[in-house]
């Protein structure tokens, strides 16, 4: 075996230009230190940094990247120190080394609120050195290669690291081999059997799929030769995540995904990719609605291609891709492009602007405690399916699936957002929550008022992290007074409570203590941050609880019991599971549940939760396992509970002192969220108090009404709007 050999091959048949003699040194160094240690393979650790180093050499990375490669575990595992890794090979290799360390120590599984720091310190070593973090991605990718040699739990644990961080980050940098590898194998061990039906689907069809595609393939050359377009073709298949999304997460069979089957073509210049679109929808009947410039407007990872789906004659759908050699060497190895071509992609590879996406996610998140929140920013706007709406004038913008007017508005520019009053799709008027179709009109209605600014509200609504960020900001730089008053009266309605009482002096002290520990410099900014919605209290009130236990707490009665507030969760598949949010759901076959059926979920080996009878005999067989039954929770249909809406209450009533108190009075007592109040005297002479509040059900919804028709001087109190 050798090792050092085979690695100096592949970085000569590269066609770039390598410190081999630095590289040969470092190696040496590596595997000097590594001496004696085996992988879990049985086989010497020093194999595992010097393949991390070849597919750092197939990405095309520089000298110093395959350096830092080899040695990147030397400082963690054995007695070498980063100083001597500086001394030996410099600064730039000795920061690569120590940030790879820092991120390989990191528990990014965790539902902590130490993921949320260590996030963020991965993106923050992301921003001093992107290369960093495409080392971590090819060290993730050879340890997921070889993950068969690890216990269960650590195959799983991985695995959901890479679903959960580590290939968003790869889909954000473009690199798409990485991506798409990183998630195959994650998938096959989170989901072992949907990983293998479908590799079973795709061997049955591989040799009809092989003569379909070369069949296409010659067609398509034939035609473009008589045009006299000179091109590339290529075809490819759909990677099995690909697939699996499709099928398992939008329940979509087999036959309805288009692009299983892909054909490439590359060509020289942007002029003739939409040229040879023409040629292909002259040669191919195309499908409606499925024509995707993303050449005009690229996606958010930078990609860019022209796409369009065709039947063929034998009535099969196949997507095809048009682009330039430029865009496909962008698709292909994304921010990596810039060290594989010289001077990047003749100087317009947008390392820059790849970073400024890291930078703008670390300052958006500066003082956001939600791990959550921060991987949902890497993770939105990346849904494989786009929506293209326009402007009035024809301008087109591409959101992700389920984007609203709002998120549509904050596409166009902040100003119109911030200025919103309203919105047409296709001339009329529609609710801002609207979902946004492929090829609707939307115009967004402004006010001209100064101080106008978007809804609290909106946060709720907007689907990409651009426009949820977009008003965070707004509120923090706007309404700073505001949120400190809004933060600190939730703190303190969130301690009544919890029944946390302190004297004015042990309050100062506790809130000093909790803001120091959140990494606030004062308790102000810490209700600031509350108030804008950049800092979750209830993510850290158990603690906060706990500590007030420790230190204030003489006897030892417990705290009263708070029913928690239930986070909204989303519905999967028609189905709410109790604590996870999107997640994948399977119905069993063994009971197959009906909407209305009493459920329950179980937690499968793979990934996600199948849905049973509560009266299914596999059900009944687990509850008499004290490890399976850990497995099982709680599941809803998602009709049947009501996720928290809002409301808007219009109360009228008699002008007469503290009519205004007694109702704000009584919403606090009914501990129902108050979004909005307006109050004014309208020329009937009588107060108009409009309410918008959040609720549960329509019963609460009742029971409010008819708290306040009680008050003194009511005259109406009726539910308007949506
Ligand atoms: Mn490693």
């Amino acid at each position: 075996m050798n090792l050092l050999g085979d690695l100096i091959e592949e970085l000569e048949k590269s066609g770039k230009t390598y410190d081999i003699p630095q590289i040969e040194r470092a190696f040496h160094t590596a595997d000097h230190y590594h001496e004696g240690q085996k992988r879990k393979s049985g086989e010497p650790y020093i194999i595992h940094p010097v393949a991390v180093a070849k597919i750092l050499c197939e990405l095309g990375m520089d000298s110093d990247t395959i350096v830092a490669a080899i040695l990147h575990d030397v400082v963690e595992d054995t007695p070498m120190t980063l100083e001597e890794v500086k001394s030996e090979f410099g600064p730039d290799v000795a920061l690569m080394v120590d940030g790879v360390t820092k991120i390989t120590q990191m528990q990014l599984s965790t539902k902590e609120e130490q993921q949320a720091e260590n996030v963020r310190k991965m993106l923050f070593g992301m921003s001093q050195d992107i290369r960093v973090i495409i080392i971590k991605l090819c060290d993730r990718l050879h340890n997921m290669r070889t993950m068969q040699y690890q216990p269960g739990y650590k195959q799983r644990e991985k695995s959901l690291e890479v679903m959960e961080v580590f290939a968003p980050i790869a889909h954000r940098l473009g690199i798409r081999p990485v991506k798409e590898e990183l998630e195959d194998y994650a998938l096959q061990y989170l989901d072992p059997v949907g990983y293998e039906e479908i590799e079973k689907a795709l061997q049955i069809r591989k040799e009809q799929r092989d003569e379909f595609i070369t069949t296409i393939q010659s067609k398509i050359s034939e035609r473009m030769e008589e045009a006299k377009i000179p091109f590339h073709i290529e075809g490819r298949v759909k990677s099995i995540y690909g697939i699996y999304r499709k099928v398992y997460m939008q329940g979509k069979s087999f036959d309805e995904i288009y692009d299983v089957y892909a054909v490439r073509i590359i060509v020289d210049s942007i002029f003739e990719c939409y040229n040879v679109m023409g040629v292909m929808h002259d040669l191919f009947t195309p499908l409606p609605g499925r024509f995707k410039d993303y050449i005009s407007t690229p996606k958010p990872n930078m990609y860019q291609s022209l796409h369009t789906t065709v039947i063929s004659k034998e009535g099969i759908p196949f997507e095809i891709q048009i682009r330039t050699w430029e865009m496909h060497r962008t698709a292909e190895y994304g921010v990596a492009a810039h060290w594989k071509y010289k001077a990047g992609i003749q100087g317009r590879d947008r390392l820059e602007e790849r970073l400024s996406w890291v930078r703008q996610l670390l300052e958006v998140q500066k003082d956001s405690n939600d791990a959550s929140d921060i991987l949902r920013s890497i993770k939105s706007d990346l849904t494989p399916d786009d929506v293209f709406v326009y402007t009035p004038k024809g301008d087109m913008k591409c959101l992700p699936t389920g984007a609203t007017p709002i998120d549509f508005a904050y596409a166009i520019h902040s100003a119109v957002g911030n200025r919103m009053i309203g919105a047409k799709i296709d001339g009329k008027i529609a609710p801002l929550d609207t979902h946004l179709h492929t090829g609707e009109i939307v115009e967004i209605l402004t006010t001209k008022a100064q101080n106008h600014g978007p809804s609290r509200g909106w946060l709720q609504i907007a689907k990409t992290s651009e426009a949820r960020n977009k008003i965070r900001a707004w509120f923090k730089k706007e309404r700073r007074e505001e949120n400190i008053a809004q933060g600190k009266e939730e703190i303190e309605q969130e301690f009544k409570r919890s029944g946390i009482v302190l004297t004015g002096e042990q309050y100062q002290e506790f809130i000093q203590d909790i803001a120091t520990r959140q990494h606030f410099p004062n308790p102000t900014e810490l209700y600031a941050a509350i108030g804008y919605g950049g800092f979750q209290l209830s993510r850290v009130l158990p603690r906060i609880k706990d500590d007030y236990l420790k230190r204030y707490r003489k006897n030892d009665a417990p705290l009263p019991e708070v029913p928690v507030k239930k986070k909204t969760t989303h519905a999967s598949g028609g189905v709410v599971v109790e604590g996870l949010d999107n997640c994948l759901v399977k119905f069993s076959r063994c009971c197959n549940p009906l909407p209305g059926d009493d459920i329950i979920g179980f937690i499968t080996r793979g990934y996600g939760v199948s849905i049973h009878k509560q009266d299914c005999l596999n059900i009944a067989a687990a509850m008499s396992s004290e490890e399976q039954r850990a497995r099982l929770v709680q599941v809803y249909w998602a009709n049947e509970i009501r996720d928290a809406f809002k409301s808007t209450i219009e109360i009228v009533g008699e002008d007469r002192k503290g009519f205004l108190a007694d109702v704000s009075l009584q919403i606090s007592n009914m501990q129902i969220q108050l979004d909005e109040l307006n109050a004014r005297k309208l020329k009937d002479g009588y107060d108009h108090i409009t309410i918008t509040v959040t609720i549960n059900s329509l019963e609460q919804l009742k029971m409010i009404i008819t708290r306040f028709s009680n008050l003194s001087g009511v005259i109406s109190v009726r539910r308007t709007g949506k």
